[in-house]
């Protein structure tokens, strides 16, 4: 069980903790007599689950870490939120985050950064990574016994791998968005962060259920094909299987990776070869693109989503000209001019122009082409095929060029920077940085998890450079054998 100490804590992990008296202590009391009677109701009854503040919840405000939201309290639970509570769980408070999802070192949050329990070597304070920093943080520092983060361009696997947690975004479509405050749908999903992948698991096999109120969601009919399909006789030994193909991406040993990282992932590399998995050199060309792609992608979709928070129908209205009598247009450039803060205010241009008619073509018809180039990489190597693969998207794949069962690489090119340097005004570009090796499995839907590696075992402290992300990415539906590789690696 974890210790609540939310309050007295510096972190900022959470925006609205949990009350020091409360419902909840009577929730875990009443757990823990389930538990003696041998009636619990699942490995997460009467555990504490930290929920990212995009994600509704009925009893406790969701403010997107936006002042469009501050005074937002949403009518309904999300549908991920009744699930962990169906199943025991206690609602542990909402998590700081990046304003609606939109960063990577949870700084630009109306209600501040939050610090990560990590310090560098001269004792600075440094990024927690977002844009699910709270969560990971809340985790990291046994806050909750596990959280949830949303994850669209990698702000589930980033903080986990700057706080020393694990982080995982399970395929797309497998856990309900339905209550989950939209950013770029196309590349939502709910991700989970614990510190172990085995809380992780308990978790994700709380939440892996159809929704039928999410139409992205995988029905139970696709549910039960990508199961036959990845348990075919020829694949369905790789979750058993001592001898599991890795793939080692050429293309992300770029010359800016930070040296430790590039020790923690041949560390990782040697461990997997030890226990008899063999190691395959592969190529994903189109990564090189994907970052641009998905700086493309998101705002766009980004732009149309948050169009829905002009002051008239949700979260806060801006006081002003129009209460005079003035045309409504004040009413909504006041309220989103003072309610988005600058990245999300940057977004909706991007989004906005990249959408206008002379500039598609050359912006958004183009990323989504790049998207599907980084899809036919992915398939191209793995030695299972897509489960949802039409006759026709065979036919367009190129000719597969390896056969491995998961690929193993760094989660981010680099040691977590120091909080100041961020909160100094760093070009907003240098942070688009950081999703380099996160975007491409998240344009692709795949899922992806990263775990701790230690690199020097002498030295076991939680020092900035002696800790890095490691990330799995796994064919479509392969969650499972993702999460079993973590678990060999953490
Ligand atoms: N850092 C990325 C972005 O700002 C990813 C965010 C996320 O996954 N929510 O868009």
């Amino acid at each position: 069980k974890c210790l609540v100490n939310q309050h007295k804590h510096t972190l900022n992990a959470f925006i609205t903790p949990l009350p020091r008296t409360g419902k909840w202590r009577e929730q875990v009391a009443e757990a823990d007599q389930r538990r003696e009677r041998g009636t619990t109701k699942s490995a997460l009854d009467g555990r504490l689950i930290a929920v990212k503040d995009n994600i509704c919840t009925r009893n406790l405000p969701t403010t997107c870490a936006s002042g469009i939201l501050d005074k937002f309290t949403s009518p309904f639970n999300a549908t991920v939120v009744d699930q962990l509570e169906a199943a025991g769980a206690v609602i542990a408070g909402k998590t700081n985050l990046d304003e609606f999802g939109m960063g990577s070192h949870s700084a630009y949050s109306k209600f501040g950064a939050v610090k990560n329990v990590r310090q560098d070597r001269e004792g600075q304070e440094l990024s927690a990574g977002g844009s699910s920093g709270g969560s990971a943080v809340a985790v990291a520092a046994e806050q909750c016994y596990a959280a949830l983060g949303t994850d669209t361009g990698g702000s589930v696997r980033l903080p986990a791998a700057y706080t020393g947690t694990v982080g995982f975004k399970p395929s797309y479509g497998l856990l309900s968005r339905w209550g989950v405050v939209a950013y770029a749908n196309s590349l939502d999903t709910v991700g989970i962060l614990g510190r172990t992948t085995s809380s992780v698991r308990d978790v994700f096999s709380t939440l892996n259920q159809h929704d039928p109120r999410d139409p992205t969601n995988v029905t139970s009919t696709s549910r039960s094909r990508i199961l036959s399909h990845l348990q075919n006789p020829a694949l369905a030994s790789r979750l058993t299987r001592t001898a599991l193909r890795i793939g080692v991406p050429l293309d992300y040993n770029i010359s800016e990776l930070t040296p430790s990282i590039r020790q923690a992932w041949h560390l990782s590399l040697a461990h997997l070869e030890s226990q008899g998995h063999t190691i395959h050199p592969i190529s994903l060309p189109a990564t090189k693109h994907a970052l641009s792609a998905y700086y493309v992608l998101a705002p766009a979709e980004a732009s149309s989503n948050l169009a829905k928070y002009d002051g008239v129908r949700y979260g806060t209205r801006a006081e002003g000209p129009d209460s005079d009598g003035q045309p409504e247009s004040y009413l909504y450039a006041d309220t989103r001019g003072q309610g988005f803060g600058a990245e999300v205010q940057r977004r909706i241009l991007l989004g906005t122009f990249s959408l206008s008619a002379d500039a598609m073509d050359n912006y958004f018809i183009q990323a989504q082409r790049v998207r599907r180039l980084v899809q036919h990489d992915f398939n191209s190597v793995f030695a299972a095929a897509h489960p949802f693969a039409s006759k026709c998207d065979m036919e367009t794949t190129p000719s597969r060029t390896a056969d491995v069962d998961v690929i193993v690489c760094p989660t981010a090119p680099s040691s977590p920077p120091r909080l100041s340097e961020i909160l100094d005004g760093r070009s907003p570009l240098d942070a688009y940085v950081n999703d380099v090796f996160t975007v491409p499995a998240s344009l692709a839907g795949l899922p992806a998890i990263s775990v701790p590696v230690t690199v020097s075992a002498s030295e076991k402290d939680l020092r900035s450079d002696n800790l890095a992300g490691i990330q799995i990415i796994g064919q479509y539906g392969d969650d499972e054998l993702v999460m079993n590789v973590g678990e060999i690696l953490e």
